[in-house]
């Protein structure tokens, strides 16, 4: 799993030069490509029409590898004409909103990926944050969500483990959810990101007008840079979605879609059904991530000011820095402030919660080696040790 990512320092002159930045704050597993991935690029690099445009749906070997990942996983019947390849979950979100959210409302519950609010308005909706607990715990429920429900609420997107919190949906939340956006005529969007990291429960997926599945292999198959996202949706969605695809992105990259599907394959081959869907790769990474949240977990326990929030999955951790704020310390007065000031004072690079709706806590990537995980709880502790007593000394 992921070697470090520390980047080169800002260089301000010879005297004051500063360690590396240990920077925590992105969000990715980096590994190898596998092996049937190369293999497969470089089989699509030697075929003549290697450039050309793939089709605009996708590959109908990717779509319909990812059919068949989601109907061994779920139980529900899927076929590649339900699905529509995208450069990303991320354009797989925005084609989802733009065919359900224009003029309408979306629910996202709090905390959430830093870039719904924004995803959701260039599709033209309008967000509406759905409060959740203050350590994002527990997701909301229906009476939270009935609670901000108007007439232009059409739809409600989750995520599961949530980023930031590591929360997860369970079989019951998300029985409850379906229920609750079918009674109201919303469309629930499931961003399936993270599906492994997580206890996430798939039975009684059924994409229709009020489910969409918006999914990806960037985190659970270690392929970011590839920018292959996908959308599980019924054909009137589909077709919606498909438009929005040709007329924004266009076809996404054939080669890398190759790749994507021969890692799907891989997976089919060597995983299950159910639960047990996930083949070796999967499932050896979501058991380092595990052990990455637990060793995250023992490098912060230690770090004053800052409490860590155990996360139940994902690949992030949070950290409440309440303590840190009412202290004020290194000048801070809320989040995105202590985040700053630890980037430049300590030399460790988090994220604000409050761009993911859970102020007063940072957010780090827990993708990284014990060492350097361990380094950034050092230096966090002599640094904010340092500020605390800075403080107290006026
Ligand atoms: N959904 C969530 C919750 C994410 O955290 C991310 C990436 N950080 C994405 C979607 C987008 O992933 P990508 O576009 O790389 O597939």
């Amino acid at each position: 799993m992921s070697p470090s990512r520390t980047a080169a320092p800002a260089r301000t002159g010879s005297a004051d030069r500063q360690p590396p930045l240990i920077d925590l704050s992105s969000g990715q597993i980096v590994e190898p490509l596998p092996a049937v991935a190369r293999e497969a690029m470089l089989r699509a690099a030697e075929d003549p029409r290697a450039a050309a445009y793939a089709p605009g749906p996708g590959l109908e070997e990717l779509r319909a590898a990812v059919a068949d990942h989601y109907a061994r996983r779920t139980g529900t019947a899927a076929g590649p004409d339900d699905i529509t390849v995208t450069a990303g979950a991320r354009h797989g979100l925005f084609a989802a909103l733009a065919a359900v959210a224009p003029g309408h409302d979306v629910l996202v519950p709090a905390p959430h990926w830093s870039h719904y609010p924004t995803l959701v308005r260039q599709a033209g909706g309008t967000p509406v944050t759905v409060p959740g607990d203050p350590d994002g715990a527990r997701p909301a429920g229906p009476a939270r969500l009935d609670a901000v429900r108007t007439a232009r609420t059409r739809a409600l997107l989750v995520n599961s483990p949530v980023n930031p919190s590591g929360a997860c949906y369970d079989a019951d939340r998300m029985r409850e959810l379906r229920a609750w956006a079918a009674d109201r005529d919303v469309t629930l969007i499931v961003d399936d990101t993270y599906w492994a990291y997580g206890s996430h429960v798939d039975t009684g997926v059924r994409p229709g007008p009020h489910e969409v599945v918006v999914g990806g292999a960037s985190k659970v198959y270690a392929l970011a840079g590839l920018r292959i996202g996908w959308v599980w949706a019924d054909r009137p969605l589909v077709a919606a979605v498909r438009e929005t695809v040709e007329h924004t992105t266009g076809p996404v990259s054939g080669p890398a879609q190759e790749a994507a599907a021969a890692v799907l394959r891989e997976e089919s081959r060597t995983g299950g059904t159910g639960a047990a869907v996930a083949g070796e790769a999967v499932a050896r990474r979501a058991a380092e991530l595990a052990g990455r949240r637990a060793r995250a977990l023992e490098a912060m326990a230690g770090v004053p000011f800052l409490r860590p929030v155990p996360p139940a999955g994902g690949l992030y951790l949070c950290l409440d820095a309440s303590r840190a704020l009412a202290r004020r310390l290194l000048g801070a007065g809320d989040d995105r402030e202590l985040c700053h000031a630890l980037r430049r004072a300590a030399g460790v690079g988090l994220r604000a919660g409050s761009t993911f709706g859970m102020p007063g806590h940072l957010r780090l990537c827990v993708a990284e080696t014990d060492d350097v995980l361990l380094a950034a709880g050092r230096r966090l502790t002599t640094c904010l040790t340092a500020a605390a007593s800075a403080a107290t000394d006026h």
